[in-house]
């Protein structure tokens, strides 16, 4: 696995807007926001594609989904709604090769996505 801007973020090499972190995740503003909020979630155990989910620990899956969860709430998007994004591979649009969940909140969006 090679270093990515998100092991640089999470090592604290480069500077983010951090808004959310406890021992298994860390959250922080996409520098290339898509909506009034765009937050993007990574855990802290390391994994590249979404792909790979099933050789994690169950536990450690839910601890994710649970984060994304308690970090909306805490961007008050829950009576307003959000959307949950996880781009995997070449077709998903994925560009970062480190596993990580979009939190878009703050306008509504189209369905079906683009
Ligand atoms: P993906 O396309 O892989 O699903 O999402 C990667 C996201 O990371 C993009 O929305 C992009 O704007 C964001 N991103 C890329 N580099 C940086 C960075 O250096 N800092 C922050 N905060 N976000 C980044």
């Amino acid at each position: 696995m090679y270093e990515t801007i998100f092991d640089k973020i999470l090592s604290g090499g480069l500077p983010v807007d951090r808004v959310y972190e406890d021992e298994d995740v860390l959250a922080f503003r996409d520098i290339n926001p898509q909506a009034p909020i765009h937050v993007l979630v990574i855990p802290k155990a390391k994994f590249e594609r979404f792909a790979e989910i099933t050789s994690r620990p169950i536990e450690e899956t839910g601890r994710f989904f649970s984060a994304i969860s308690k970090v909306a709430a805490s961007l008050n998007l829950d009576d307003s709604g959000y959307r949950i994004v996880i781009n995997n591979g070449r077709d998903g649009g994925q560009t970062v090769e480190y596993f990580h969940a979009h939190i878009l909140g703050g306008r509504k969006f189209a369905w079906p996505p683009g």
